[in-house]
């Protein structure tokens, strides 16, 4: 199984902030060690894969 890099960016969708992060992309699922937002929302983003 590889991994693959990925540039991932995450929106708040409570604050709307925005997070550049990169991350790895493994069996479909992206881990980037985001944990929380400035505005301590911790689950509700959207993310997008670049
Ligand atoms: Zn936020």
């Amino acid at each position: 199984m590889s991994t693959e890099r990925v540039k991932v960016v995450i929106r708040c969708k409570q604050c709307g902030e925005r997070y550049v992060l990169r991350g790895r992309k493994e069996r479909g699922r992206i881990d980037t060690g985001f944990k929380q937002c400035i505005c301590n929302n911790t689950d509700e983003f959207e993310i997008i894969e670049e």
